[in-house]
């Protein structure tokens, strides 16, 4: 039964291709892998690309104030965010972050 083989040959010879695709993923990103690590970064693995996300980022948000804008009136900032136009929030004592 060749015709059924061929079937199983073609899954086996694209999860070759897969599998070797990932290797030269992982090999082309490994050095800024390993950095992103350190910096504690979240890392979404592609197999053409990466997305790195800091985490700190996470804790920024838009000051509901000035929305943003820095300033309330025109001669006055923001005395919510002090004029950045964020707030970063602050980890609750005994959760996960
Ligand atoms: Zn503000």
């Amino acid at each position: 039964m060749i015709h059924g083989n061929s079937r199983g040959l073609q899954h086996n010879a694209l999860l070759l291709v897969h599998r070797l695709m990932w290797r030269l993923s992982r090999s082309m990103f490994d050095e800024i892998d390993s950095f992103a690590w350190t910096q504690d970064w979240r890392i979404e693995r592609r197999i053409t690309r990466r997305l790195y996300h800091d985490r700190r980022f996470d804790s920024l948000v838009q000051c509901s104030e000035c929305h943003g804008s820095f300033v309330v009136t025109e001669d006055e900032e923001c005395r919510i965010c002090s004029g950045t136009g964020h707030l970063i929030l602050l980890p609750m004592p005994g959760g996960e972050g």
